[in-house]
């Protein structure tokens, strides 16, 4: 379990990027969610060590991170948003160096446990092509190959699937979907089709403060019978804007816009039907509360 407790983060600026988050991470995929600047790259960064907080704890099946991070980096693999590479080495050379740099122990040696992770993120074959020939999908599955080695109980992924094509995202998925098996997979990202596909619990950060956490079937289900569709006009969107809670409004064939609200069934505008809810639902219905409640707050307690 991935115990954080009351975790406060504030830059100099002052910035303060985390305001008291506190969550508990069992085994298995566990999503964080959030809009660029919510201070996900700020967790993650702390949660592997690599940042001391302004204030809270963080402890590993019991063991205290943020005191000790020596005594719990072999237990944890990181795959960072910005995974520097060089690109005149091939995967095998690089994968072999940052082994080395990680101090990862190899009992039958290193050449062995490179061959051995190259071929359980589907890269034996490009092992001794350079990494500048790499496409986005191969370079993160390398990154993450370099995460897994040594077996770590925690592996933390930070925007993994940015830039990638759809082919290559599902190919990502997959391994990490493999990786949450039999350990902590924290995977944090904007894009909440990452969440719905992999994850069985997530949590939501927005300016610092985390806005909801826990089961994301549990969080649909709260919201059946409370999601309508409809395919609208731009002046009649207005209206609708005017009086109901719209939560997306995605334009289709750049005139119309299909659009989602929430309320009790029988206020929705006429013309629209009751559809299942999905993550997106959540995520839009939960941060437009968030972002209703920081209006209502007063200027002085925000
Ligand atoms: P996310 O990963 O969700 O996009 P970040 O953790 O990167 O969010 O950033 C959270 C907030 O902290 C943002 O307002 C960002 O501008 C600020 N921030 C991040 N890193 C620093 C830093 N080194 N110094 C000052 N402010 C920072």
């Amino acid at each position: 379990m991935l115990r954080i407790t009351d975790l406060v983060k504030i830059y100099p600026g002052p910035v303060a990027a985390l305001k008291g988050v506190s969550l508990e991470i069992p085994e298995g995929l566990f999503g964080l969610l959030g809009p660029n600047g919510a201070g996900k790259s700020t967790l993650m960064n702390i949660l592997a060590g690599l940042l001391e907080p302004t204030g809270g704890t963080v402890t590993l099946d019991g063991a205290d991170i943020v005191k000790d991070p020596r005594a719990v980096w072999s237990r944890l693999g990181y795959l960072p948003q910005d995974f520097g590479f060089y690109p005149s080495l091939s995967g095998a050379q690089m994968l072999d160096f940052l082994l080395r740099l990680k101090g990862v122990d190899a009992p039958q040696g290193r050449k062995r446990l490179v061959d051995e992770l190259l071929e359980r993120v589907n890269l034996a074959d490009a092992a001794k092509r350079k990494v500048r020939t790499y496409s986005g999908g191969m370079r993160q599955r390398l990154g993450i190959a370099q995460a897994i080695a040594g077996n770590p109980r925690l592996v933390i992924v930070d925007e993994p699937t940015a830039g990638l094509d759809p082919e290559e995202r599902q190919r990502f998925y997959r391994i990490l979907a493999e990786l949450g098996r039999d350990r902590i997979v924290l995977l944090s990202t904007h894009i909440v089709e990452d969440i719905a596909t992999l994850c069985p619990r997530f949590a939501v950060i927005r300016g610092g403060r985390c806005v909801t956490s826990g089961g994301t079937s549990e969080a649909r289900r709260r919201l059946e019978g409370r999601v309508f569709e409809g395919i609208v006009a731009p002046d009649e969107l207005e209206r609708i804007r005017a009086s109901h809670r719209v939560t997306q409004a995605v334009l289709v064939e750049g005139s119309l816009f299909r659009t989602r609200v929430q309320g009790e069934a029988g206020t929705q505008p006429a013309g629209f039907v009751q559809v299942p809810p999905t993550l997106e639902d959540v995520y839009f219905g939960v941060m437009d509360e968030s972002r209703a409640a920081d209006a209502a707050r007063p200027v002085t307690a925000a």
